[in-house]
């Protein structure tokens, strides 16, 4: 294995030259890798589902979200995404109504360190959607393995080089650094070379790492996804009548892929009533009889009964469902409840459990609803179920879900994250590191792209279409 010093400068000797490739050669290489991900379903999906457990029926669905993804930025990249232009013509007369002739184009940043997640050793690893829209954007990418998928990391990655080699394009476009010290992490955010890096995983992880960006004598971007609690807020309307529909499909959200999803559903926040009664004795049965895989790894497992038992021990919350785990390394899935006023003022209640469970939160009120949702630090969802008329009090619930979270449901469950043109995949902290930006979907591309303004450019630099030099 190489070291980290090596892998990043060959990724930067190759950096201006990827940086200045035409659109065409960007969307080969993303649609080759695309293409041979799927030539490779079969041990690879094997490989994935002995490294992880996630089953061979969830992995194969990601490997195709995967060359989606990668699909869908050779089309970004061949509509011009990375070359996109605004030219602002000279205009006469004295400043400031007269100005120059300003030609505004975007850059690559240059190299980008990539970690992967535990939780999709496809979607977002090695040729997950930060390496697919970094190359994209004419970047090169090196990628941190996860040490919870390594054979698979391993293997991806020489087909990965595969590709690179049979398109004629430098392998060291996409480099690989393992190893199972936080040392590896921070040498390669450290090094002079990276110039922005992707993160998905823990708070803790995701700090230390900000810390080491922010750190540099040239502090860089770090955009990290660290965490979201995802509330769904069930009004009478959407309740009343429909218990049981809200807790099976509530149930099945929280208990998909044994609640490993950062979209995982882990707050409901309702109105007090027999209504309400009613639904958590029916969510406590839906929830119980989900069936549930073990989790990614020991430590996470670990992470999930102290969550638990943290939430548990907290004045003012009930155990509604902790029942015993099937297998050593299978959960067992939880449900909380407390109220309105306790969820606000104790911030324990506001921090995410990593996997099956979720606490039901009893409002008095209409302004307890809203100071729930207010209280919650950051989320990449909220959903909100009922508030189909428009009135004050669902204009003001919409503002607070969004002065919350980055995408805010009208219907459905949180889980399922669509790639698309408007997806937005990230929200203020610790939801995201950089809440303008999104993980996921198109404009995933943009946090690797700076913008640099041409003022009385020559002509041949116009003529570029914005096409970095
Ligand atoms: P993690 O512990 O945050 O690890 C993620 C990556 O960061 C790994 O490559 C890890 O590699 C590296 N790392 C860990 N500590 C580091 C440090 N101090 N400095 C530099 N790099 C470091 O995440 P995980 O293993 O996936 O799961 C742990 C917890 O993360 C979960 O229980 C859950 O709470 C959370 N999680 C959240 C999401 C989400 O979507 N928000 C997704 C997955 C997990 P090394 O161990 O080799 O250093």
């Amino acid at each position: 294995m190489k070291t980290v010093d090596s892998t990043v400068l060959a990724a930067s000797r190759a950096a201006p030259d990827w940086a200045s490739s035409p659109a065409r050669q960007r969307a080969d290489l993303l649609a080759g890798l695309a293409r041979a991900l799927e030539e490779g379903r079969e041990p690879l999906v094997k490989l994935a589902h002995d490294e992880t457990g996630l089953g061979a029926l969830r992995l194969s669905a990601e490997l195709d979200r995967t060359a989606f993804q990668l699909r869908r930025f050779a089309d970004e990249v061949t509509a011009g995404a990375a070359f996109s232009v605004i030219d602002d013509p000279a205009a006469s007369g004295a400043p400031p109504a007269g100005h120059p002739h300003l030609h505004r184009v975007r850059v690559p940043v240059g190299p980008v360190a990539m970690f992967s997640a535990s939780n999709f050793p496809f979607a977002f690893s090695v040729l997950g959607g930060d390496t697919a829209s970094a190359l994209a954007a004419g970047c090169p990418v090196v990628v941190k393995s996860h040490p919870g998928h390594t054979g698979l990391s391993r293997e991806v990655h020489e087909l990965a080089l595969r590709v690179l080699r049979a398109q004629l394009l430098p392998a060291v476009l996409l480099g690989l650094v393992e190893g199972a010290s936080p040392q590896i992490g921070q040498d390669l955010a450290r090094h002079p070379a990276i110039r922005a890096v992707a993160f998905t995983g823990s708070l803790r992880a995701g700090l230390a790492l900000q810390q080491v960006c922010r750190q540099r004598v040239d502090p860089i971007p770090f955009y990290g996804e660290l965490g979201s609690i995802n509330p769904v807020v069930v009004l009478p309307c959407a309740m009343l009548g429909r218990e049981q529909a809200v807790a099976t499909a509530l149930a099945q959200s929280i208990a998909l892929g044994t609640g490993q999803f950062c979209t995982s559903p882990g707050v409901i926040i309702a109105k007090r009533s027999d209504s309400l009664d009613l639904f958590v004795r029916l969510l406590e049965k839906a929830l119980a009889s989900q069936s549930l895989h073990p989790m990614l790894n020991e430590a996470i497992r670990t992470g999930f009964d102290a969550g638990c038992q943290r939430l548990g021990q907290r004045p003012r919350v009930a155990q509604i469902l902790r029942g015993a785990s099937a297998a050593a390394n299978v959960p067992a899935a939880a449900l909380f409840r407390t109220d309105a006023a306790s969820f606000c003022s104790d911030p324990a209640l506001r921090e995410e459990v990593f996997g099956p469970e979720a606490i039901v939160v009893e409002a008095r009120d209409d302004q307890d609803m809203l100071d729930a949702v207010r209280a919650i630090k950051g989320s990449l969802t909220a959903t909100i179920w009922g508030a189909d008329e428009d009135n004050q009090f669902h204009r003001a619930l919409v503002r607070a879900a969004s002065s919350v979270a980055g995408r805010v449901l009208f219907s459905g469950v949180p889980t399922g994250v669509a790639v698309s043109t408007a997806q937005h995949h990230g929200g203020p902290f610790p939801a995201s590191t950089q809440p303008f930006s999104t993980s996921v979907g198109s404009r995933a591309i943009d946090r690797f792209l700076r913008p640099v303004v041409f003022q009385d450019p020559p002509d041949w630099l116009l003529s570029r279409g914005g096409l970095p030099v």
